[in-house]
């Protein structure tokens, strides 16, 4: 894999890889919360306050005027100045960071998207370098910490080799590392027009502007027209990087409808909001092939009990930052009756996961009646597979409650009487298929 990667793209880690304001909003409601004089602040005046605190004092840092750690006390001081508040003692310096850094540190993650970028830029032959001004050490557990280190090939510092962007030997020197002797084809990412797109362009890189607040989608800079990405995702559109759609296809015939083309292809990686690892996109696949098998049997309250060990298993996956809620419906707890025979293929990537079910037949009386909420069903299940793809577990999930409240209406007052309180039993590891797939059969 690491050989076959012969393309390079550039990307800024603060504001552009890490959601740097996400950090900073958290950290400075909880300086608010504990400085009485800050109770009238909004968080915006803050934010606004000790962003140019923030910079000032870096830049200083980084043009080496003063030493890191001293820096870091200057941005307290000018935070507190701006505020009109006293000049901070050594010791007010010190609660403001054991106040802040803890909040700042646990809060970090990854912009939207930037995950899946760096795993499809992977996949598709990308090397990926982290260009950034600041501190090894730091940027190194940044990127540890929001999940993209095991991503990409080198992180790159203007305190590891003496310059900070947009200065062409950073750029250059990052090249060099990845052992490459052209810019051609070589992208810069980053939210700064004038240390990432300045330095992109003084070195012939292509630069693109990341700017999630962006209303245009180009803009003119330095003489050139540069890209303007709101969300990663424009990134891979950009780059022709196509994500594989799964589109469900209906083929009615007498008497039953037959049903193909639902899939997923999942990153299983950490990211913002999930974390479905190979394991849970393994069960997640299972739960769904024998949900698709309970339809084909017409077993609708079956399928209820595995959406429902869905919705379970996705809530789970989802990290502090997504807003799901655990709420299950009114089937749960029914016995499982039969053990699904549903077949899907998986393919295994390092980072990502595809899942295709082969062609099912449902039986259906009409194609008017049954067959119309066979499809909405169908289209929900594979609606909220796109959710999990898009990283947006609360949609996933809301999509699957759909499902269960048409299977519910459909089952009438049996779904009540059924109610039982006896577990599924787990089924026994899947077999391997010799084609570089496994398929399973629960
Ligand atoms: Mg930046």
């Amino acid at each position: 894999m690491q050989s076959t990667r012969t393309k390079v793209i550039f990307f800024d880690m603060d504001g552009t890889l890490f959601d740097i304001d996400h950090s900073l909003r958290q950290a400075l409601s909880a300086i608010r919360d504990t400085y009485n004089a800050l109770a009238e602040k909004t968080v915006e005046e803050l934010i606004e306050k000790y962003s140019a605190a923030l910079q000032q004092s870096r830049d200083a840092y980084l043009d080496k005027v003063i030493t890191y750690e001293a820096a870091d006390t200057q941005k307290v001081h000018l935070f507190f100045a701006s505020l009109g508040l006293p000049e901070p003692s050594l010791e007010q310096v010190w609660q403001f960071h054991n106040t802040y850094k803890p909040v700042y540190s646990a809060n970090r993650r990854p912009t939207a998207g930037s995950v899946e970028a760096l795993v499809r830029l992977r996949e598709n032959g990308y090397r990926i370098g982290i260009v950034t001004d600041g501190q090894l050490q730091d940027q190194r557990e940044k990127a540890e910490a929001i999940g993209v280190l095991h991503l990409v090939d080198l992180i790159i510092t203007s305190d590891e080799i003496g310059f900070r962007k947009p200065d062409h030997r950073i750029f250059e020197y990052a090249i060099a590392r990845l052992g490459m002797n052209s810019f051609e084809n070589t992208y810069m990412i980053g939210d700064s027009v004038d240390a990432d797109i300045k330095g992109a362009l003084d070195v012939r890189l292509t630069g693109i502007l990341y700017s999630p607040t962006a209303l245009d989608s180009q803009r003119l800079l330095f003489g050139h027209t540069i890209i303007v990405i709101k969300h990663m995702a424009q990134l891979l559109g950009y780059l022709n990087i196509v994500s594989l759609q799964f589109i469900p296809r209906f083929v009615p015939a007498p008497g039953r409808l037959a049903v193909l083309g639902i899939g997923v292809d999942m990153v299983t990686e950490q990211r913002r909001c999930l974390h479905i690892t190979k394991g849970v996109s393994e069960l997640l696949a299972k739960r769904m092939g024998a949900v698709l098998d309970c339809l084909a049997q017409r077993h609708r309250l079956q399928a209820v009990y595995h959406i429902e060990r869905m919705i379970r298993a996705i809530t789970h996956a989802a990290g502090p930052y997504a807003e799901t809620t655990t709420q299950f419906s009114s089937g749960r707890g029914l016995s499982v009756l039969s053990t699904a025979t549903y077949r899907c293929h998986i393919f295994e990537r390092d980072h990502s996961t595809r899942v295709e079910y082969t062609q099912f037949n449902v039986h259906v009386h009409s194609p008017t009646g049954d067959g119309i909420a066979l499809r909405r069903i169908v289209t929900l299940l594979q609606g909220h597979y796109n959710d999990l793809m898009r990283d947006d577990p609360e949609a996933a999930i809301g999509q699957l409650r759909s499902v269960i409240q048409i299977l519910l209406e459909q089952e009438g007052p049996r779904s009540e009487s059924l109610r039982e309180s006896s577990p599924m039993p787990e089924s026994g590891p899947m077999p391997e298929s010799g084609d570089g797939s496994r398929l399973i059969d629960t």
